[in-house]
């Protein structure tokens, strides 16, 4: 067995030795260099990827190009040598553009997943920092908590009361208790307990432990198990998109074989003639483009979304987000700023106001009754002793701006503390519980004065409780009213305590303080809301939305802030507590009727989130913790916080908020919204040419005329709406009023009964205009004249319908016209490809095309207009005058 594969079997301090590090300081920046060069960067090959050129020719594989390859057989066995290569280079063309548009949708994904790369804290030179896992090296000291994703295999040797899961590992889900001890040589992988590993995560504890396996070397890179998950590009509306499209392609396919029947027998067509015909048909009348182009927006659309700081982790949740009917929020740093300032502290005989804002530790603390400054001593020191003992944030200045690193909670203490001045110092720590959202609370053993004490911060009620006070003592009384003035006003309250313990305990653990605690005090921090996210809240209310807040703060401070908020407007605040107790039933009810709920644990937001989904909505639900991750994953879309976010929430959320900002999520609904109605507008614009085409050709054959387009012309017609205006959708903004309507039913159909006429009703209108001009053209004209002026009139018809479709309810012609400059470029290019194709010769020719005068532009023009403003007529009957009766 190679030193490698011994690692748990080594003392620390054999391991340090041999990778050239030291636990308190860490590598050196040379260190770390050599490192690098002699193992390599902390990263895995990315799974098999499909070379280039196999997912090129995976684009060939499809029905379209089949058709095509066999009509370019027919023209070649039946001697049209133009036709063939033109067909052949159309299935080039059409596989090119099909392998871009892939191509660029895999970008934008794989850019945004980039966003999310994995950082890691490590200890070099003695200061902490954070860097990129991929940076990692043996020998490096990495600091864990829980909701880290394990960077790289660890040796661990210092480890509080962590727990790592290793299901990705060894398949097995339950957590594994971590020690620091080495173990014998032939222990198993699942049984090393003095290391974590490489893709696993930390689900509770801190830990400290030294990298000695980095990338391939690590046991998951031994099994080459790529930890990067595969997206999924398959949205149920593309899904729905594609077995619509299979339905049509049968249905096509039998209509082609009965015409083709049917102008054998009854018209009497040349074999070879009809059968150009029909595979033109078919050709003309399969919508291939569409899914493609459906990507390309839904990809573009996570694209604005990353820009907007919202990172979609999969597809399919951009089309869910625009359904959002609620949206469940933490209060904290989302909803508030997450900026805290100390603003009163109290203690058994003292009301103390507090001075100065934000996190420089200038200001003074006066007593409320004198008006003076007060003096740290006794109960004031101990109190300050014990916010500052039991807390792991630090404040820095940095550019002349003081910030937190680590909780701000905490590190507003540490402000607190600092301008309380001189005498307060933070006690060295022998032992701690690390503050869980489930126990509300935080503790540390110390010893001070030869004694031993366990000093408490936490949510002022849990300690309470734990104190043995009398329900009805005047002790408690007084604590409780002083929390509920302080939290009436907003202010998150923190509470200190202390217990003395017998000498003999090293280690605690929650039943060593779940009674005899002594209370020192209490401080209020105020965490003003956000200014943009009580905008945001309004913008949720006009447009349907629910907004909850979920918080693990007192029952009064969230209700002042809802208050502020205009999250509520009434009373009714819900305890988790409460709800713990509440059945199935109760809880639906509950959820419905309340829009604040306090003190909530994580698993009260799983409760709410399905509660929710059984009254039918569709949620969305904010986490940060490891803790939240049942309820992010259940969620509709979970929403990972990006700054304070673990990695396992991360993992377990549809979207990540790169600022924690609530006002984010809204502005990702509405994003959603667009980007649906923005894939039904294109749906809508796409299928009527389709319509029309088939139209034209089944008509034409059905009454023996010559046909109104070549298979070669109809390709041309489809390759060159896909590559221009079909795009221009993409970039349409939001409809004016789309976020004043409720949102859109989930189980809505993408094709409803009105789309459904529409569609019809447009191919029936270009189709039949085009058929009538094209009947009394072909009176007088050469058939390449006609056709060329056919051709024009098919592509002027769906440009002038773009811009009926851009507004699905309102007159195209309004004031956001120009807003969409894609959809101006991509007409004047579309232009411009006519004007090539008509009047250059050697392209002319191979379309078939005849150079036609000035005044022959007058038809497709005509014909456009035409429709435009027959459908607008429509839109208004249907929206307007038909919606009202
Ligand atoms: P939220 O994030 O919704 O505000 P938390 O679960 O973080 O809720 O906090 C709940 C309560 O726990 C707070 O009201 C506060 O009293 C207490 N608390 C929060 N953070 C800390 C901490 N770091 N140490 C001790 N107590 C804390
Ligand atoms: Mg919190």
């Amino acid at each position: 067995m190679s030193i490698e594969n011994k690692w748990h079997h080594l003392t620390v301090e054999s391991i340090t030795e041999s990778l050239g590090t030291d636990k308190q300081h860490g590598l050196s920046p040379s260190a770390v260099n050599k490192h690098r060069e002699e193992y390599g960067s902390n990263t895995l090959p990315d799974k098999a990827v499909t070379p280039e050129w196999k997912k090129f020719v995976s684009h060939f594989n499809d029905i379209l190009i089949y058709i095509l390859l066999v009509a370019a057989l027919v023209t070649l066995i039946l001697g049209h040598y133009i036709d063939t290569v033109v067909i052949l280079l159309v299935a080039v063309i059409n596989a090119v553009i099909g392998y871009i548009q892939e191509n660029k949708a895999e970008k934008a994904l794989e850019g945004i997943r980039n966003l999310l790369s994995l950082q890691a804290t490590v200890l070099r030179e003695g200061i902490r920092a954070e860097i990129d896992s991929e940076h990692l090296v043996p020998g490096d000291i990495v600091i864990l908590k829980a909701g880290d994703k394990v960077p790289a295999d660890m040796r661990l040797y210092q480890v509080e009361r962590l727990k790592a899961e290793e299901s990705p590992l060894t398949g097995e889900s339950a957590s594994v208790e971590k020690q620091t001890a080495a173990l014998p040589e032939e222990t198993v992988l699942g049984d090393r307990t003095n290391m974590v590993f490489s893709g696993t995560s930390i689900s509770s504890g801190t830990a400290r432990g030294i990298v000695v396996a980095t990338g391939e070397d690590t046991e998951i890179g031994q099994i080459n198990r790529s930890m990067k998950e595969v997206e999924d590009m398959k949205t149920p509306l593309l899904q729905q998109i594609d077995t619509f499209g299979k339905m049509i392609s049968i249905v096509i396919l039998v209509l082609a074989l009965v015409l083709f029947g049917f102008g054998l027998l009854i018209h009497d067509y040349d074999w070879g003639e009809l059968l150009l015909s029909v595979i033109g048909l078919t050709v003309a009348a399969i919508p291939e483009g569409l899914p493609a182009i459906l990507t390309i927006i839904l990809a573009l659309g996570v694209q604005t979304m990353a820009d907007k700081k919202a990172i979609m982790r999969t597809l399919p949740s951009v089309e869910t987000l625009g359904a959002v009917t609620v949206i469940c929020s933490d209060k904290t740093g989302t909803l508030t700023k997450n900026e805290m300032t100390v603003k009163s502290v109290i203690t058994r005989d003292k009301l103390i106001n507090v001075t100065g804002t934000g996190y420089k530790p200038e200001g003074e603390l006066i007593e409320e009754e004198t008006d003076e400054s007060a003096a740290v001593k006794g109960g004031l020191k101990a109190l300050m002793t014990a916010m500052m003992t039991v807390n792991d944030a630090e404040i820095q200045e940095e550019e002349g701006q003081w910030i937190v690193r680590g909780d701000p909670t905490e590190g507003c203490l540490i402000t607190l503390a600092k301008k309380a001045e001189h005498n307060c110092e933070a006690l060295d720590l022998l032992s701690k519980i690390p503050f869980d959202s489930e126990y509300k609370y935080m503790a540390g053993l110390v010893e001070e004065e030869g004694q031993k004490k366990i000093y408490l911060k936490g949510a002022p009620d849990r300690l309470l409780d734990m104190a043995d006070l009398e329900a009805e003592s005047e002790e408690r009384a007084y604590w409780e009213e002083q929390v509920r003035r302080r939290s009436r006003k907003g202010e998150r309250v923190i509470a200190a305590a202390v217990k003395v313990v017998d000498s003999s305990l090293t280690e605690i653990d929650h039943e060593d303080v779940s009674g005899g605690l002594t209370l020192l005090g209490l401080t209020g921090i105020m965490d003003p809301p956000r200014e943009e996210a009580i905008e945001a809240v309004r913008v949720c209310r006009e447009a349907g939305i629910q907004v909850k807040m979920i918080t693990g703060d007192h029952k009064e401070t969230a209700l002042a802030i809802a208050k502020q908020m205009g999250i509520t407007d009434h009373d009714d605040v819900i305890e988790g507590r409460e709800l713990d107790l509440m059945n199935e039933e109760e809880i639906k009810q509950a959820v419905s009727q309340s829009d604040v709920f306090a003190r909530t644990s994580p698993n009260n937001k799983l409760q709410l989130v399905e509660a929710l989904q059984k009254n039918g909505h569709i949620s969305a639900m904010t986490g940060d913790g490891v803790n939240d991750a049942p309820a992010l994953k259940r969620a509709d879309i979970g929403v990972a916080m990006g700054i304070k976010g673990t990695e396992v929430a991360k993992e377990a959320s549809e979207m990540v908020l790169v600022d924690d900002n609530f006002s984010t999520i809204v502005n990702a609904v509405r994003e959603g919204r667009r980007v649906y109605d923005n894939l039904k507008k294109t749906i809508l614009f796409i299928l009527p040419t389709n319509g029309a085409e088939a139209f034209l050709v089944m008509g034409a054959l059905l009454l023996g005329l010559d046909m109104p387009l070549t298979p070669v012309q109809i390709l041309y017609v489809n390759m060159v709406t896909a590559v221009t205006v079909a795009l221009a959708l993409a970039f349409e903004p939001l409809e004016e009023g789309s976020m004043s309507k409720p949102p859109r039913k989930a189980d809505e159909q993408l094709l409803s009964p009105y789309y459904i006429f529409r569609i019809l009703f447009v191919s029936l209108l270009i189709g039949g205009i085009v058929m009538w001009m094209n009947g009394e053209l072909q009176q007088t004209y050469s058939l390449a004249h006609v056709n060329t002026v056919t051709l024009h009139a098919i592509v002027f018809a769906q440009l002038f319908h773009l811009f009926n479709v851009r507004n699905e309810r309102h007159f195209s012609l309004n004031r956001h016209f120009f807003e969409n400059k894609a959809a101006f470029i991509v007409s004047a290019l579309l232009i411009l490809f006519q004007l090539i194709v008509t009047y250059v010769p050697f392209l002319s020719e191979a379309l078939g095309l005849y150079p036609i005068e000035a005044f022959y532009w007058l038809f497709p023009l005509g014909l456009g207009l035409i429709v435009f403003i027959v459908v607008e007529i429509e839109k208004y009957l249907t929206h307007h005058v038909f919606k009202r009766k």
